[in-house]
């Protein structure tokens, strides 16, 4: 069973265009979510540390897509987040492109984890991303983010709203909180979980 030193981090590339970026070899998980659901604390928190991935109160702000190698083992990347209602069309579009382009080119991705922030539930953009990953076939999986905000029934209902769900947009889902650690051991087992 292989182990991953998530404190260690070999390298880490910033890119705003994917022209840059030399296919790798290891395989390969991303983050998603829209602006300010709290991924970049997120990432933090799986890699034990307070200030790799910027954290910010402006929703908005990463536009570039981070790649963390992590103990020569897996990379990591940090997805620009979406949904930003004040963003310009311009920029809208170029950050579609770039996803588009990242989803359709990465040959050792393996694994998206979407992050939904746990108060607001599943919105349009959350829906249309993850229909657009079903159609390309890539394998994701929701990660309920800020769950210290949660009520035990709220994750009831969620669940429950899971098993119901017949378009199964909700495959598997884990509640995550960067503030209680909750969930991060099971996202480093699921992302483990994929060298294995
Ligand atoms: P990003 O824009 O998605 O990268 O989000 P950030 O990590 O910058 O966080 C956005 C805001 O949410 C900040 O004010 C964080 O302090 C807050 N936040 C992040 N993670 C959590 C969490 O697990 N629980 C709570 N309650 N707040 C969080």
């Amino acid at each position: 069973m292989k182990t991953v030193n998530f404190s260690c981090i070999n390298s880490i590339e910033a890119h705003d265009s994917l022209e840059s970026i030399k296919q790798a070899y290891l395989p390969e998980v991303c983050f998603i979510g829209r602006s300010n659901v709290g991924k970049s604390s997120f990432i933090n928190a799986i890699l034990n540390r307070k200030r790799i991935a910027t954290v910010s109160n402006s929703p908005g702000h990463t536009k570039k897509i981070f790649f963390y190698t992590i103990d020569n083992s897996i990379i990591l990347v940090d997805l620009p987040g979406y949904g930003y209602a004040k963003t310009n069309k311009k920029k809208i579009q170029k950050l579609s492109d770039l996803l588009n382009i990242y989803f359709t080119t990465r040959n050792n991705l393996k694994m998206i984890f979407i992050l939904v922030d746990s108060r607001r539930n599943l919105m349009r953009s959350d829906l249309d991303m993850i229909s657009f990953l079903k159609n390309k076939n890539l394998d994701y999986l929701i990660v309920f983010n800020k769950a210290d905000k949660m009520s035990k029934q709220d994750k009831l209902i969620i669940e429950k709203g899971m098993s119901d769900d017949d378009t199964k947009y909700l495959k598997k889902i884990i509640f995550c909180s960067a503030k209680t650690k909750e969930g991060i051991k099971e996202i480093k087992k699921e992302i483990i979980k994929i060298l294995n």
